[in-house]
């Protein structure tokens, strides 16, 4: 059943009764089907409850989405690597689905103003790596938090890069609104895999067996009554419980509210977790023009002492994948795909020479900013706030789980967190239903 915007909006701001969706009440709602979702949603469905995801776009996967078909490689828009591999919790997607995975970017080729540093500086970026991690341990052992650009302060291009490869390029974020704490939160990042299908693809088939509901966008969460309700764009759902896993950036921006209203301490927890900002440009040209060895890592600062992170030849294909983030992707965004194309363009070309300018045969750029649906790439707690991600993660009025990225203490930002965050709520969930009320 379809509903005239203003008819809906008028519903239910009287608090009119929507229709009801669907036919039995499941025992759990879950709102949005990205990894948190459908990790909620399989858990729960192993423990023989059953479940409804309910998930505004056309497709599941959220934040995990594969392009399969544009390059002839799986480009994936949104997550792609499962970082610190030999603990990550979304290792358990790759063996549920008897994937294997493949270890990724080894090694990093480093460039300035379009020309390969010389060997010395390889070693002096990998020390300046080095004492990075150790001044941020510093800081945190001096004071609970600290933004990350009061204690790595660039002296030199050099530096200047590799903090930008621990802000923009690594966290989405700029260094003075990057939190110590919820960076080195963080496990460290080896061994990075990625899959052979793409990493969304995999969670699509993953979850490819939850019932959910898509194009149907939830806009409150009612708890006042003996059953909790799910407002949605599409009529009204119940259930005994529900868990949320929508990104802080929709919690923050909506429309998306709750009965009884969230608390003050949970609605401080959502605002000091902003979205952070990662976008992709990807470019595959009509022949060979990039002379490099099939997936490598390429890191640089442009001749305008931008920095900048790419990946070329991926799949051995004659592309790229180029990377931007923070207050530079926000620019990319503002001004249009064909401004982030360019600037992927020229980045490429001091490299590898004009040839390829005039060889581009397909393109395809993300804007996880403008996305309705996520806001940005994901959560980056603000300097001082890096305890607000299990603030998010509690209950609200007993039967309101909240489960997604934002809300994992250790793996937030990450699919690791998404999927652990998910059994989390599940488990939540799972002592409610066999309580007596
Ligand atoms: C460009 C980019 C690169 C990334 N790279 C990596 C990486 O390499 N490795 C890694 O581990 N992580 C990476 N991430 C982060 C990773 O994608 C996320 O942490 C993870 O996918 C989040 O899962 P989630 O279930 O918490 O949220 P989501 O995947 O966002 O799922 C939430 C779901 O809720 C839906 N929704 C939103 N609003 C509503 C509503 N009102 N009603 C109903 N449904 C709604 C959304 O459509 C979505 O499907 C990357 C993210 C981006 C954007």
């Amino acid at each position: 059943m379809t509903l005239s915007r203003r008819l809906f909006l008028s519903m239910v701001m009287a608090g009119t009764a929507l229709p009801a969706l669907g036919a039995a009440e499941p025992d759990v709602i879950i709102v949005g089907a990205g990894v948190a979702g459908l990790a909620a949603a399989r858990a729960l469905m192993a423990a023989n409850k059953s479940v409804l995801v309910v998930e505004a776009r056309d497709r599941i996967g959220g934040r995990a989405v594969t392009d399969s078909t544009t390059f002839g490689f799986p480009f994936d828009l949104g997550a792609q690597w499962i970082e610190a591999g030999r603990t990550n919790p979304a290792m358990a997607i790759l063996k549920e689905m008897n994937v294997r995975p493949v270890p990724d970017r080894q090694e990093q080729a480093i460039y300035i103003g379009g020309s390969e540093a010389p060997k010395e500086e390889y070693a002096r970026f990998e020390k300046i790596a080095i004492d990075a991690s150790r001044k941020l341990v510093d800081a945190l052992k001096k004071a609970p938090d600290v933004p990350v650009g009061r204690v790595l302060v660039a002296q030199d291009p050099l530096e200047r890069l590799a903090y930008a490869m621990v802000g923009p390029l690594e966290s989405g974020v700029e260094l003075g609104e990057l939190s110590t704490r919820d960076f080195m939160r963080q496990p460290e990042r080896e061994p990075q895999y990625s899959v052979p299908e793409g990493l969304g693809a995999l969670v699509a088939r993953w979850g490819a067996k939850v019932p959910v509901k898509l194009g149907t966008r939830v806009v409150r969460i009612d708890s006042t009554g003996g059953q909790v309700l799910a407002v949605t764009t599409n009529g009204q759902l119940s259930a005994k419980a529900v868990i949320v896993t929508v990104p802080t950036g929709v919690l923050a921006n909506g429309p998306f509210g709750f009965a009884p209203q969230l608390s003050a301490t949970k609605r401080e927890a959502i605002a000091q977790l902003p979205m952070a900002l990662y976008n992709k440009v990807a470019l595959s040209f009509g022949r060979k023009v990039i002379d490099a060895p099939a997936g490598r890592s390429v890191i640089g600062l442009n001749r305008k002492q931008e920095a900048f992170d790419a990946i070329v030849r991926p799949y051995n294909r004659d592309a790229a994948i180029v990377f931007v983030g923070g207050a530079q992707a926000r620019q990319l965004e503002e001004e249009g795909t064909g401004a982030a194309l360019a600037f992927a363009m020229s980045a490429l070309a001091e490299i590898y020479g004009n040839d390829l300018r005039g060889l581009l045969a397909r393109s395809s750029v993300t804007r996880w900013g403008k996305d309705p649906f996520a806001r940005g790439s994901w959560s980056m707690a603000t300097p001082g706030n890096a305890d607000k991600r299990s603030v998010l993660a509690q209950p609200h009025h007993d039967r309101v789980f909240f489960a997604g990225e934002a809300t994992d203490p250790v793996w937030a930002t990450r699919v690791g967190g998404a999927y652990a965050s998910g059994l989390r709520a599940a488990r939540e969930a799972l002592a409610v239903l066999g309580a007596k009320r």
